[in-house]
């Protein structure tokens, strides 16, 4: 059952929302009280059965097809949000995708994916719906980063590139912004036990949880609730910031 009633006047978007971290948060946004949009790419029958799930908390929800990295796709999602709901007051930007290789391999194919998908999908959703924040005053962009966008890390220079990006967005939007009570946050996971991670193996995975200080991979449910916190009413002093939910893995 949802538990916030006062949000329920609330409207959300999280894109990559149908599985890992996206879900997660989607789950706990409507948990509460808040109205979601979950945004796929390929997963639908995923998105679906969220749907239902959302549903049976209490809270409107719908799904909607894009590719974030498609500036045409961003915009006939915004419209057909916008059918449905009256606004989007917060914005999860989650959906990302990783190549990894080492600069000497890297090509075009393997870097340009990576920073439309994550870095300009993350411009194109929040340029959607920044303008009506703005003028309902209240807002909140909460983007998925990654350690290893303040790090940097061996193998993953498009990624990290994406991801460091995301820090100097969010932070102008952050000073940009806040004389309308807009936030703009980012959270970066650490190793987190979703679908990107699996494509690494078993044998990494051990190798990982040697060097965080937790001992284990985090979960989605990890993440969740820390995004559904920033995106409350309690969380309004917090503007500009780069949150790390990693095991310690940073320190
Ligand atoms: P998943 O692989 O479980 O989810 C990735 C999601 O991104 C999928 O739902 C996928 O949608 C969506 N997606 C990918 N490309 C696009 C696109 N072009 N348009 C719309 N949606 C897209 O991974 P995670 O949950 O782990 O990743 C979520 C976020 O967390 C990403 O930004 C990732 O970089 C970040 N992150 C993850 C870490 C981890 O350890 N797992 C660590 C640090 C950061 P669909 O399935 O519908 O195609």
């Amino acid at each position: 059952m949802k538990d916030n009633s006062e949000m329920n006047d609330r409207y959300a978007l999280v894109t990559g929302a149908a599985k890992g971290i996206g879900k997660s948060c989607v789950l706990h946004l409507a948990k509460m009280g808040i109205n979601v949009a979950i945004n796929y790419r390929s997963s639908k029958k995923e998105a679906e059965l969220l749907l239902k799930e959302i549903e049976a908390i209490g809270v409107k929800g719908l799904i909607v097809k894009a590719n974030v990295s498609d500036l045409n796709e961003v915009k006939n999602m915004t419209k057909s949000i916008l059918c449905h709901f009256p606004r989007i007051d917060i914005l999860v930007n989650n959906a990302g995708i990783i190549d990894d290789t080492l600069i000497v391999r890297m090509k075009d194919e393997n870097w340009k994916p990576v920073i439309d998908t994550n870095l300009n999908g993350t411009f194109y959703c929040t340029r959607e719906f920044i303008r009506e924040m703005m003028s309902n005053r209240w807002g909140r962009i909460i983007n998925i980063g990654s350690i290893v966008g303040s790090r940097g890390n061996a193998g993953q220079s498009n990624y990290s590139t994406s991801k460091a990006g995301i820090i100097g967005f969010t932070k102008s939007l952050a000073k940009e912004l806040a004389a309308r009570n807009i936030t703009a946050n980012v959270i970066e996971p650490g190793y987190i036990d979703t679908d990107t991670v699996a494509v690494l193996g078993d044998k990494f995975k051990g190798t990982i949880k040697g060097k965080i200080p937790m001992g284990y991979l985090g979960t989605p449910d990890d993440l969740g609730p820390i995004v559904a916190f920033i995106a409350s009413d309690q969380a309004r002093y917090i503007t500009g910031q780069v949150i790390a939910v990693d095991g310690g893995l940073a320190v």
